[in-house]
């Protein structure tokens, strides 16, 4: 017998994978190595007796310090001592605020704990799923923990939740708080844990959940030497390029980590650098640079050459990066922020919080002592920077989260246990905007239309335009607008020789009538030349925005099949093939209707807000009336994605938005009384 002895029964059983039965590979044991020098590590033991005595707590640990993948293991391992049935009886989910997330990080545990990925371990984010009856550990979007909420509200199928990155404070992780305070309450042998990698928000999560102990897993960071600069930058771009350069001509080895604000810029930004590097010929080391927004952040980076990453936010920063050793930080981020009294939700640059200017400084002493140059004053960021980035839920249009919570049963918004309430007058506007939309009736609750809507993973806006769209006999155009509208923009806009090129391939898909049917007319371009890489390549598209505008558009019409939402199409040589998509258009964005005033200037309907078609707008002439999409806020006022509409559709189609008793005084409103008397004369003659 070839078998060697391996002494007792307990040390046979620890060579046996628990979860399939499989003996261990090689590949767990090295894993296994590398996870023993994480920080959490060393706190395993501590944590699993705070979560056997307490219905909550708190983990705070730097980034890279092992939370995401590591405490749902040390979930997994304390309460499977404790119970005898395994499957099934329970589950432990782990929210994550991005869809790569939450793929990867199932990926690299279902490596560590040596199973296959969608069994023991799998993940459910929006439209992907890859679990099985085996699951015992899911991570999940903490939207998709939401919509979860809404069949299942106490969550019966799970044990334990663990609520990560909770400090980033998104509208769904403050939902979660307070549907799972309740669920908690319903639920005494439910068990939450939430994450954070900051200190900032602890006690406020500890108050706020009965006073749960908190613990901290302490850091292991390197020194980060910060320089400021001697006055403000006027151009932080260029600022930012300059001292990439400087650092790279002058600054030992080390990659460059920088913190740019969106993705023009960042794509503006590798172009220049490159150009000025190769200029500087033999003199200098080459570089390779990184743009890491969208995309999962590859995790073995390893070409000779100093890399330069360049990053939207901290999230984009994988905690795979090693070797960061200078941060560049132009002290700017874009935000979205909602103006409640002009009912305006626009993208800002804005300064960043003192609390963010030091969690990205610490990306520089990840691996060893570092170095970060904030691009501002050190006056300014003692006085003018404000301590703490506001939760979403206290500046974002608030009519989704409504629409959920009242899919949720929650009814008194007023008293619902937020964190932070917002502002009432948040809430008046949401109800107000769904009830407009026909989602409420007018005692605040949800109607058949309203329950349709909060099914769509869609602004309610979109999602009522939708819905409605077979009435206008035109689901099928309206499902791809909603989903062209959904995705990253699909124009490439270079800026180099092949400008005036992608400004050709652009024109060739306009349609008169605006940026809506232009996209129309993009997608079926696409798809009638066969998804065709090459073919987007050469006609200046984005091919990944398209395609998942193409994935999108499916996963939406199943939705629409789930409620038996027709698909229909108006004859495409019928006169009313566009007229029947722009009224569509309309009767879900009639809130968002501009008039174009006798000044040449457009006024948003009802709020009277001065605003300009934006300079991408398709539009050769300037249309009376225009619904657009968006709200951009720069050196002027823009609006985006613009369509020509009519007059006469905004009261035959919302006359109870255009009601004119309720209406401010101006030219906008003089038109719809004209209008308003055409249609009584007509219907009298007729
Ligand atoms: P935290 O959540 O505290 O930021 P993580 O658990 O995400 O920390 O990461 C801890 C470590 O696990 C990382 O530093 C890295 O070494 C490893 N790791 C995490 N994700 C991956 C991955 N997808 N592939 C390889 N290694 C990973
Ligand atoms: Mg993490």
């Amino acid at each position: 017998g070839g078998a060697t002895a391996r002494g007792s029964k307990s040390s046979f059983t620890s060579l046996v994978n628990r979860w399939n039965g499989r003996p261990y590979t090689q590949r767990y044991y090295d894993i296994l190595e590398k996870r023993k020098t994480l920080p959490v590590w060393h706190q395993k033991e501590e944590f699993q007796k705070a979560l056997k005595d307490n219905q909550a707590l708190i983990l705070v640990g730097e980034t890279g310090s092992g939370k995401t993948t590591q405490i749902p293991q040390f979930v997994l391992e304390a309460i499977d001592v404790e119970s005898a049935d395994r499957r099934k009886k329970f589950m432990v989910g782990c929210t994550q605020l991005r869809r790569v997330d939450a793929i990867s990080v199932s990926g690299r545990v279902a490596a560590e704990m040596d199973v296959t990925i969608g069994e023991e371990v799998g993940y459910s984010v929006r439209f992907e799923e890859c679990i099985s009856d085996k699951t015992v550990l899911k991570y999940l979007t903490d939207g998709m923990l939401l919509r979860e909420v809404m069949n299942d509200p106490l969550l019966c199928r799970y044990k334990v939740i663990i609520l990560d990155e909770a400090h980033e404070r998104t509208l769904a992780t403050d939902m979660l708080f307070g549907v799972l305070k309740r669920v908690l309450k319903c639920r005494p042998e439910l068990k939450l844990v939430i994450m954070s990698a900051t200190f900032e928000d602890s006690e406020k999560f500890q108050g706020y959940f009965f006073g749960s102990p908190l613990i901290k897993v302490p850091c292991r960071l390197h020194p980060v030497e910060i320089f400021y600069t001697h006055g403000p930058e006027r151009d932080y771009l260029e600022a930012a390029i300059r001292t990439v350069l400087q650092v790279h001509m002058c600054e030992p080895p080390g990659d460059i980590l920088v913190f740019l604000t969106g993705k023009q810029e960042i794509e503006d930004a590798c172009c220049k650098i490159t150009k000025e590097v190769s200029k500087m010929g033999d003199k200098v080391e080459p570089v390779k640079l990184v743009p890491l927004y969208s995309t999962p952040t590859p995790s073995s980076l390893t070409e000779a050459g100093r890399k330069i990453l360049l990053s939207r936010n901290i999230a984009e920063v994988s905690s795979t990066i090693d070797g960061i050793v200078y941060v560049i930080d132009p002290g700017f981020e874009k935000k979205k922020v909602y103006n409640p009294r002009v009912r305006v939700e626009s993208s800002l640059v804005s300064p960043i919080s003192k609390e963010l200017a030091v969690q990205r400084s610490n990306h520089a002493g990840r691996t060893q002592p570092g170095t970060c140059f904030r691009l501002y004053t050190e006056k300014s960021f003692k006085n003018d920077l404000q301590p703490q980035t506001y939760p979403e839920i206290l500046r974002l249009n608030l009519a989704n989260t409504v629409l959920t919570l009242k899919k949720l049963g929650i009814d008194d918004l007023v008293h619902f246990d937020f964190m932070d309430p917002p502002a009432p007058e948040s809430l008046l506007r949401a109800l107000e905007v769904l009830n407009y939309l026909g989602a409420l009736d007018d005692n605040g609750n949800l109607t058949k239309l309203g329950e349709i809507m909060s099914e769509f993973p869609l602004d309610p806006q979109m999602g009522k335009m939708l819905v409605v769209s077979s009435e206008f006999n035109c689901s099928s155009e309206i499902l791809s607008i909603s989903a062209m509208l959904s995705v990253p923009n699909c124009f490439i806009r270079p800026w180099n020789a092949q400008k005036a090129a992608a400004h050709e391939a652009k024109a060739r898909f306009v349609h008169i009538d605006g940026d809506h049917l232009t996209l129309l007319n993009v997608y079926h371009a696409y798809k009638q030349n066969n998804e065709d890489e090459s073919w987007c390549y050469e006609n200046f598209v984005d091919y990944k925005a398209l395609k998942s505008a193409d994935n999108l558009r499916q996963q939406l019409a199943r939705i629409m099949a789930r409620f038996n939402l027709k698909f229909c199409s108006t004859d495409f040589n019928s006169r009313d093939y566009y007229t029947n998509i722009r009224k569509a258009m309309l009767a879900g964005f009639f809130m968002q209707v501009a008039h174009l005033e006798r000044t040449g200037y457009y006024l948003t309907v009802k709020d009277n807000q001065v605003v300009n078609l934006h300079p991408s707008c398709c539009l050769d002439h300037k249309p009376e009336w225009v619904i657009y999409n968006e709200y951009v806020l720069t050196s002027k006022n823009f609006i985006r994605t613009v369509t020509d509409v009519r007059g006469e559709w905004l009261v035959e189609i919302a006359p109870h938005y255009y009601d004119l008793d309720h209406f401010p005084q101006c030219e906008a409103k003089r038109v719809l009384e004209k209008l308003y008397r055409k249609k009584e004369e007509s219907k009298n003659t007729h």
